[in-house]
This record gives structure tokens, C-alpha cells and sequence, in this order.
């Protein structure tokens, strides 16, 4: 039952939330779950296939997502925020790889692109013109 309601937070989330945000949502209106099961939960789930993860980011941040289907994401540098980006995905990008003289086997890809998302970059354009008036 705490899975479905993981799994519910995770579908009903427009963006790419993390851990913590999926908590702060459920917690809300079940205060009684823990934070250790709604994270233990998250990882089953997407370890299931039923939910989305996006990760390797520099910081280690782990991000989830309602989608299940391979797409590439953005990345804000200012806030942390994970976007679609829509660009369709290169099934073929593997078998362009060379093969590798060390024996590495390429399985699969992810591309994360780096980026500002536009609240972020309509608060620098705000801030700019303030600091001009000023
Ligand atoms: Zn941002
Ligand atoms: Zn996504």
C-alpha cells in the first residue's frame, strides 16, 4: 500500500522530483510513513522498471520520473531542476561506439544536457535590470 501511494506521488508528478521531494508530497497527508520507506520504495520501484531514474549527475543527485521510456534530460546548473529534453532517442548511438581494446561492453547510453531553465534565467534577466536601475 505505501509502494502504490510511492508509485501514485512519482505519476502524479509533473516534473522529475527527487527523493525528498516525493516525501515532503506524501507526508503531507500520511505523516506516519517514513522518509527510509518512501526512499526504499522509490528504488524498488525503479529498480521494477515501473518508474523512471535519472542519474549520474556530478553532485550524485538521483531524480525520478513518471516516464519510463528512454529520452535524454537537461539539467539546471543554477537550480538542480531535471527537464525533457525532446530530442529522440539514438538506439543506434551504442553501435557507433568502436569496440574497446580493453574488453569494456557498452550496454547502453544516457545524456544528460547541462543547461538554465527559463524561472532561472527570467530571475537573472529580473535581477539584471534591477541592478541596472540601481
Ligand atoms: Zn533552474
Ligand atoms: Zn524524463
Amino acid at each position: 500500500m505505501q509502494k502504490e501511494l510511492t508509485y501514485d506521488a512519482v505519476m502524479s508528478y509533473s516534473g522529475h522530483p527527487s527523493a525528498d521531494d516525493i516525501y515532503q508530497m506524501i507526508s503531507k497527508e500520511h505523516s506516519s510513513i517514513s522518509k527510509a520507506t518512501i526512499y526504499r520504495n522509490l528504488s524498488i520501484l525503479s529498480d521494477e522498471g515501473k518508474i523512471g531514474r535519472v542519474e549520474s549527475f556530478a553532485n550524485g543527485e538521483v531524480h525520478y520520473d513518471h516516464r519510463t521510456d528512454k529520452h535524454y534530460h537537461g539539467h539546471c546548473r543554477k537550480c538542480g531542476r531535471v527537464v525533457d529534453i525532446d530530442l529522440s532517442y539514438d538506439n543506434d548511438f551504442v553501435a557507433k561506439a568502436l569496440p574497446m581494446e580493453d574488453g569494456f561492453s557498452i550496454t547502453s547510453h544516457e545524456l544528460i544536457f547541462e543547461g538554465i531553465c527559463r524561472d532561472c534565467r527570467e530571475k537573472e534577466k529580473k535581477n539584471g535590470t534591477e541592478g541596472i536601475k540601481n
